[in-house]
Parts: structure tokens; sequence; C-alpha cells
């Protein structure tokens, strides 16, 4: 332990990035949270989860030791037994069948300055199979802000949109749960100064309840059927080019496509479209009136978009209505993704993703590759590599080994039960987190790390504000920190100097130089505000929000494309006559392994459960509080059901973050074909009562 004194440091859960400060107990080990009063983002608000957040950090189930697995039992190791082990195998696999049958799996949840380095071992090993949960959660977003408009990131930042949006659309986002902070205080604000809530969603949830507004024309709820965004977004364009509320000037100044856009909807039928949808066509065209006509409008999207097959398109659409209105470039405006992670957007930008460098340099484009080789001194492989599911789908066979580092793909990925049984086709899994997850449980060698309240880094938010964490120092003797394992491990492999770095200071400097968005900034002008990329040069301010004069495009300008529905992949039928959507609690996070060992967070949802209709669940004879067998094509699960018309009629509802019933189990593999995302919001799936499990 090094440090008895309270550090500032940023809330290892959601993208809000809350500012805490931690303080560790030199006797026990413990780590207590304080607030940090005068903190950028929160001003020393905190929500249950950032409250709880130090309770994971001396947890009895901390991994201590290094393990090996010998003779299907884990042993405890030397660190130099491990290591020698690691990097044995990575050297036997890139030997034996080349660099490509090695798969890396960056976390969210770990620092930039450790990203970035894993990253690199993988680019240095030769292979641009790394990647990260932001495949889960936003690759369409990303995909679809990039080509449309520049960055993969929220055009603008929480604080200009508290300020200056007039209406919010938040559409299959739930900040009122899965963003506590940025609801209650900046969205919250907005609303008190006058702004209207549209809300899109199957699920009524904390958001629908957070705002307290009872006019009725200053708060919708569109309850649509799970997988019909596309023909809701369209409906909504049309009224807006119906009724003349495009704003031309915008339109032909900064955009291009809107022909495509006109063409697309010309024979579209709204009324169909609105029966597809499950809301009255009315409802719809009130609120395209409301977003078309305020000063001011926002779109915040989440996974409820970007979920789907059709994710690039869901967001495309969103992008489409925000241009054809003149909505982005100015405050309280935008297309802004809500990111579920404390270092989700930063994992990106670093380039923890097989197509991309750090600062979203395309490995296929010479010049960017070539300036990063540069920096580096070795060759970086011209050809994007594989995707988070792809490198799973190839588990044993093009795949041969994995480096998974804080993930736990057995839980978060679809179709878990198959991920299970692929994973144990590896020849060589290394697995570095802080507790036995579901997913360490397969591996050959088990590198225990420390938590994110012991070391210091950078992470980066979701409105793109760079923070800096600091660490109390290590509360297990023999555990290291991210960073210290992958230095050790890439010089191990490499004498050349390229992994020989003091401290993640002298990483940053380096992802600095690889990073045009970050260039500008330093450990020392981070300081405690932080700082919103891009920073281009030493000085910048950084901007809160995007776009002001011209899109990051090649051409300047935003990219209007028009698109039509594509249904989920699987649409109820006589077998599974329900639609299975799933989303996350407030109290847990994403596969649970620190949330189920917090008691005060796991105390307020121990175990999963389902939300069903009351006409369906009278059709399936359910009663409230029975426990019920969700089955889909991929295996089941059983939880206690909730009677409740906060879901859509026809669809059911359910979480991924319980290793004994996880959603995952049920939830459909099928990929968007450009950005490689799973479908997570909508499967087939049918229900019958049960009993207790
Ligand atoms: Fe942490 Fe997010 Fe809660 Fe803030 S809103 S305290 S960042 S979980």
């Amino acid at each position: 332990m090094s440090s008895e004194e309270p550090v500032k440091t940023i809330c290892p859960y959601c993208g809000v990035g809350c500012g805490i400060q931690v303080q560790a107990d030199e006797e026990s080990g413990d780590v207590s949270f304080m607030p940090w009063g005068d903190a950028p983002v929160n001003s020393g608000r905190i929500c249950i989860k950032g409250g709880a957040a130090t309770e994971v950090v001396n947890h009895e189930d901390r991994l201590t030791e290094p393990l090996i697995r010998e003779d299907g039992e884990f042993r405890e190791a030397t660190w130099e037994e491990a290591y020698e082990r690691v990097v044995g195998e990575l050297e036997r696999i890139s030997g034996e069948y080349g660099a490509d049958a090695l798969g890396f799996f960056g976390s969210s949840k770990v620092m930039n300055e450790e990203n970035y380095l894993l990253q690199k071992l993988a680019r240095r090993i030769g292979t641009n199979n790394v990647d990260n949960c932001t495949r889960m959660c936003h690759a369409s977003t990303v995909w679809a802000l990039r080509t449309s408009l520049g960055a993969g990131a929220m055009t603008n930042s929480m604080e200009d949109l508290s300020e200056e949006a007039d209406v919010l659309w938040i559409q299959g986002a739930n900040p009122g749960e899965q963003h506590p902070i940025a609801n209650s205080v900046y969205f919250r604000q907005a609303v008190l100064d006058g702004a209207t809530v549209i809300q899109v969603d199957p699920h009524a949830n904390k958001t629908t309840r957070s705002f307290d507004i009872e006019d009725t024309d200053r708060h919708q709820h569109l309850q649509l059927n799970p997988g019909t965004d596309i023909p809701l977004l369209n409906i909504v364009l049309k009224t807006i080019l119906e009724n003349d509320w495009v704003d031309e000037e915008f339109v032909e100044e900064r955009t291009e496509g809107f022909e495509d856009l006109v063409e697309t909807l010309e024979d579209f039928d709204t009324e169909a479209a609105a029966e597809e949808c499950g809301i009255p066509l009315e409802d719809i065209e009130r609120a395209a009136e409301a977003y078309a006509t305020a000063d001011n409008a926002a779109i915040f999207t989440g996974m409820g978009m970007s979920q789907h097959a059709c994710g690039v398109d869901n967001v495309q659409n969103e992008i489409n209505l925000a241009l054809i209105t003149g909505n982005l470039g100015r405050p309280g405006t935008g297309v802004n993704p809500l990111r579920g992670q404390n270092n989700v957007q930063g994992t990106c930008d670093v380039g923890a993703m097989p197509n991309v460098l750090p600062g979203y340099q395309l490995v296929d484009d010479d010049e960017a590759r070539e300036s990063v080789e540069e920096v580096w001194g070795f060759e970086v492989p011209d050809e994007p590599g594989l995707t988070n599911v792809e490198i799973s789908n190839e588990f044993g066979q093009g795949i041969k080994g994995m480096y998974v580092m804080g993930e736990n793909p057995i839980m978060s990925e679809p179709d878990a039960n198959e991920v299970a049984e692929r994973i144990q086709d590896l020849e060589f899994m290394v697995v570095q987190d802080i507790f036995m997850t579901e997913t360490a449980e397969y591996a050959d060698v088990i590198l225990p790390a420390t938590t994110w309240a012991e070391r210091g880094g950078t992470v980066t938010n979701t409105d793109r504000r760079v923070q800096r964490m600091r660490g109390v120092g290590k509360v297990i003797e023999n555990t290291k920190h991210d960073f210290e394992i992958l230095c050790e491990v890439g010089s191990r492999l490499f004498d050349d100097g390229s992994f020989d770095f003091e401290d993640p200071e002298e990483a940053f400097e380096e992802l600095r130089q690889v990073c045009p968005s970050y260039y500008g900034m330093t450990y020392d002008l981070l300081g405690e505000e932080g700082l919103h990329w891009p920073c281009y040069d030493i000085g910048d301010e950084g901007d809160p929000f995007l776009y002001e004069d011209e899109f990051d495009t090649e051409n300047g300008l935003g990219r209007i494309v028009g698109v039509t529905h594509t249904p989920p992949a699987e649409v109820p039928d006589e077998e599974y006559p329900l639609t299975l959507t799933t989303a996350r609690l407030e109290e847990h996070y994403n596969t649970g392994t620190m949330s189920r060992r917090s008691p005060t967070l796991n105390r307020q949802y121990p175990e999963n459960f389902v939300d069903i209709h009351p006409n369906d669940a009278e059709e399936f004879g359910v009663e409230d509080g029975d426990y019920v067998t969700i089955s889909s094509r991929r295996g089941e699960i059983t939880v206690k059901a909730q009677v409740t018309t906060d879901i859509k009629e026809g669809s059911i509802w359910t979480t991924p973050h319980f290793a004994s019933a996880s959603a995952n189990v049920l939830t459909n593999d099928v990929l968007d074909e450009r950005a490689k995302i799973p479908e997570y919001k909508a499967a087939a799936a049918d229900i019958e009562v049960s009993v207790e499990p």
C-alpha cells in the first residue's frame, strides 16, 4: 500500500466519467469512497454504482497469485513461470501458425495507456486481430458517425446539451438507468429549463419516469416494437419533408445525399409503417414536429439502436434527421451516443480495434499507417483484422491462442453456450483480470491484475473528456498493474525497447505522437479538469462540440443516406412466438464480474428476471412472481416473471448480468455486416411457467 491520503480518480463504471476520491486503510487494505466536491463532470454527485465502487477493491474473491493450469487444475505459480508460459505460447503459436492465429481482447474498463500497449503488442507480433467490447455496444454507431460526420463519438458535450437543448430525442438509450448523473444533472436541467423529451423505446424505464413532466406535449414515450426504429424514423423524416421543415440552407451548404433520402421516401407508406411500429401515426408526427421546429434539438442514441443487424442503418437514420434539420455543429444539438463503460471511448481512440490504429487511422490507409510505423519502428499489417465475435467464431480453427485483458466473452457475447464450447478448442488462453471470471475458468494462465483504484492512467468519457485516474497503490502484494504486465510481456518478446516504458505517462507521451486528436494533451495539461478531444496542438483547449464549420469527412460535407427497413433476423413464429429484447440495470454492470460481488449493488437485484406484458402473461398462463423458462433457438434460462405494462405487448425483456441465467444464452449472434455488432436486441423466444431453479 503506497498512499493513505485520499486521491482523486474517476468512477470505474459508466461513461459519464464522474470524479470521486478514494482512500486506503493501510492496516486492513480496504479502500473507501469519498466525494470529490468540485469534480469537473459531477461536482461531487454520485449514483449508487459510483458510491459502491470501492467495495470490490479489497474483495475476498480477488485473484492474488498467478495461476497455471496443470492436469486440468489451476496451481499457484510465480510471475516468472507465468511470464515464461505466456511468452513461450505466444511465440509458439505465431511461429507455428502465423501471427493471425492469435487474438487480443482489450478492455473498456482498462485505461488508455494499457489498451494502447495491448494493441501495440498485437501489432508488434504481427496481427490486427485486436478488438474490445465496443464491438458489442457501439460499433455500428462508431461506423455510421465516422463515415457520415467524421468522428465516432458524441458530437456535443453534456454541458452544452444541458444549457442549450430544447428537445431531447432519446432513442434506444436509457440514461436514467445507465448514465444516472448525466440524466439527473445535465438532462434534467435542460428539462427544468423547458426542454421537451421524446423517448423511443419498447420498454418504459427509469428515463421514462425521471423527468416528472405532466404536459404530454413536452414528454412523449413512443413505445415501438423492437427492431422498428428505421420505419419510425422514416415517418419522422417524411413528415419533415412534407411539412417543409427542412433546413434548406444547411442541407445545401453542408450536406450531400439529400436527393437519395427524398427518393428513398418517395413511395414510403407512413400508415403501414406506423402499424409496423405499433404506434399511432399521429403520435410519431407530433414528435417529428417537436424535433423539427425546435431551435436546438439533440439526439441521444444507445444500444437499442446499435445492437441490431441493421445497427449502422439505424444510426445513419438518426444522422439523416439531424442533418436535414440543421441540428449539428452548434451547442444543444447533435447525435450523441451515450457510452456504457468508463473508458469505452478511449479504448477505441487508442486503436484497440482491428481496422484502425490510434486516432481512428485506418490500417489500410498507407499514409496513416506509415506515420504510425515511423514512431513505432516496426511494420503494421495493412489488412484489417478480425472483430470480437469473428475472433470468437474462429476459436480452435483460425484462432489458436487468445490474450484476454479484463473481458468476459463467455458472458458478454451472444449465444453464450456456443462460446463456452468453442473456447475449449483454443490451444492457449491467458486471462489478465481481478477475479476468477466465467472466461478465466477456461484459461491456461491467469495473471492477477490490480483494480481501477490502485493505479494511475487516463480514461476518456462519453463526451470525449480525457481525465486522469490516480491510484492508492496495490492492496494485494503479488498482483500487478495491467501496464506492468504488458510492458513485461512485450519486452520479453521484443528486445527493441518498444515496450520499455517507465510509467503510464511515458506511454501517454508516445500515444500523443500517433494519435492526432490527443497530440495537444499532456498529463500536466489534463490536470484535474481534463480536456475534450480533439486537441491537435499544445495549447488547444479542446472542443465541447464538433463540426461548427465543416464535418470531418473527406469533402467536409455531412453524408445523408436514405435507409429502408430491415426486420430483425429472427421474428416471432409458431415455435417462438415472442420477441426477446435485452437491456441493463442501473445496479449492475455488464457481465456482473464486479457488481455481483458488490454487496450494495447485488442486494438491489440478486437475480435475473423477465418483464412480460399482462396480455401476454394471460395468454401464457404466467402470474406475477412465477418462475418461467425462456427459450430461444440457442438455449434456455429460468427466471422470475414481472407482469408489467413497462414492456410492449408481444415482447419480453431481460438482462445479461447474471451468470446463472444470462440473457446471452438466448441472444442471436447474427451481425451487422459492416460494423459486425451482434443483434442483442431482438430474438424469437418462447416462455412457459416453470419451477424455481
Ligand atoms: Fe459512476 Fe456513471 Fe454513476 Fe457517475 S453516473 S457515479 S460515472 S456509474
